[in-house]
């Protein structure tokens, strides 16, 4: 794949889908070992988890169930710290082992928004498996148990990730070109 223009920014080839793909293969692997027959609830992240919800749900061997939920927090290249309201939790999760799925974990903001929220619903326990994670950027003490790949501190889109709205659908990872 060449370089790709979304706006007004340029991206390069980062991660290949076959290397995305061999890094879920790890996670669902530990997933399964852990949740057998534990029946756990995932919990997607929308926009952007819905290509590793996919591709980690299709994985899964055990028993489960899978809901969404929605939270607005992220505009543009850096994270702005702002957490929205989180939608769509319907499901009852009291006394649910609950595996909460993001596409990104950046600053951790939102992630430990989504958390104290879950908290008050009293689950038997809570997890948070990311498709990538950037250490360097991470500013929370929460472990982030189930990693797809570790990243360094950059922007990325694709396989789900966006830059305001477009990108989502490319496969595999892009970083963007700092000029
Ligand atoms: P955090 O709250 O951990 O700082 O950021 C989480 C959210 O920020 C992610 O769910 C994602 O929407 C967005 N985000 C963080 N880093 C990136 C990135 O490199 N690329 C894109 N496209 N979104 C990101």
């Amino acid at each position: 794949m060449t370089t790709v223009q979304l706006h007004d920014l340029r991206f390069e080839p980062f991660i290949s889908e076959q290397e995305l793909g061999r890094a879920i293969d790890v996670v669902a692997v530990g997933i399964n070992a852990k949740y057998a027959g534990m029946r756990p609830l995932f919990i997607g992240v929308l926009n952007g988890s819905f290509f590793f919800a996919s591709e980690l749900l299709k994985r899964i061997t055990i028993e489960c169930e899978i809901t969404f939920v929605k939270v607005a927090s992220y505009h543009g290249t850096t994270s702005t710290g702002q957490v929205h309201q989180l939608i769509g939790l319907n499901e009852r999760i009291h006394g649910r082992h609950v595996v909460v799925l993001e596409d990104i974990v950046d600053t951790g903001n939102t992630i430990e928004h989504l958390m104290g929220v879950l908290a008050d619903h009293q689950p038997a326990s809570v997890s948070v498996a990311a498709l990538l994670f950037k250490p360097a950027a991470y500013k929370k003490d929460l472990p982030i148990e189930h990693v797809a790949m570790r990243i360094p501190n950059d922007f990325v889109v694709g396989s789900g990730l966006d830059h305001d709205g477009l990108g989502r659908n490319l496969p595999g990872i892009l970083r963007l070109i700092k000029d």
